[in-house]
């Protein structure tokens, strides 16, 4: 019986490719590969699956998005055919160095009263369904340049301080110019949602397949409808500072299987 079950471990485990080490920080799209004879693969890792191509040379492409607060550490990936593990490689996570922000705004776009209170959380709830949203893939995963034109006035991952009070990171980065810059979508996708948000003003929402969805914050304008399907580089609106802004400036924020990465390690 051990033997038998020796055997087929061997059979199972003997052929596996030499495991790879990736290294990634908080909020990284990590790009791997591996080599080894499939039809199709599973990429399995921080218990989700995550997007992978055949290269031309016969290996396989994978991207995985490593949320901005991962705890530091090692976290395991495997690869599989569908029937059983054909490689395990290993990522792992280091602290991102983030900086610090520190925003000032009118008392009521810091301090909520309970009708405004319920408002952002039911438009909150609505924009975060579409990062589950099924989308039919995109040929590609990266980004064809930024959205707009402009300074990059916040970076991604920086801890935020509103009026003296912490609030959660910043899950996207912030470009500042002034108000009516376009403003166009760096990939194709459907539009999932489009919306007048008390803190995040004029939203507009793009699935781009492949568990990638864009978000584009504090419009002025927004010319596009739910449901509609946009080409890359299309103009989508213009750059404002609706909602909790300090001035004319466009947040994009992406989310990679509900992940929330830094939409410059896509570009
Ligand atoms: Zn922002």
């Amino acid at each position: 019986m051990k033997l038998i079950s020796l055997c087929i471990s061997l059979i199972l485990f003997s052929n596996l490719p030499q495991a790879a080490e990736w290294s990634a920080i908080q909020g990284d799209v990590v790009s791997i590969k591996a080599s080894f004879e499939a039809d199709k693969v599973r990429l399995w890792c921080f218990g989700k699956k995550w997007p992978a191509k055949l290269q031309a040379d016969g290996s396989w492409k994978g991207w995985i998005g490593i949320d901005l607060k991962t705890k530091p550490g090692t976290y395991p990936i495997e690869w599989s055919n569908g029937k059983r593990i054909v490689a395990k490689d290993s990522v792992t996570v280091s602290k991102g160095e983030f900086r610090i922000s520190h925003i000032t705004v009118e008392k009521k776009m810091a301090d909520f009263d309970a009708p405004t209170l319920k408002r952002i959380r039911s438009e909150a709830k609505l924009l975060r369904a579409t990062y589950i949203a099924a989308v039919d893939a995109t040929p590609d995963i990266h980004m064809d340049g930024k959205p707009a034109e402009g300074i990059e006035s916040t970076p991604f991952g920086a801890q935020r301080y509103v009026n003296g009070a912490a609030r959660s990171p910043h899950s996207g980065i912030d470009i500042a110019a002034p108000a009516g810059t376009p403003i166009t979508a760096p990939l194709a996708g459907k539009v999932l949602h489009v919306a007048d948000m008390y803190l995040n003003g004029k939203t507009v929402a793009i699935g781009h397949g492949n568990g990638l969805v864009s978000v584009y914050s504090h419009m002025q304008s927004t010319d596009v409808t739910i449901g509609q399907w946009i080409q890359a580089h299309q103009k989508i609106g213009e750059m404002g500072s609706t909602g909790r802004a300090t001035g004319p400036h466009l947040h994009w924020g992406v989310r990679f299987h509900n992940a929330r990465v830094n939409p410059e390690s896509l570009l």
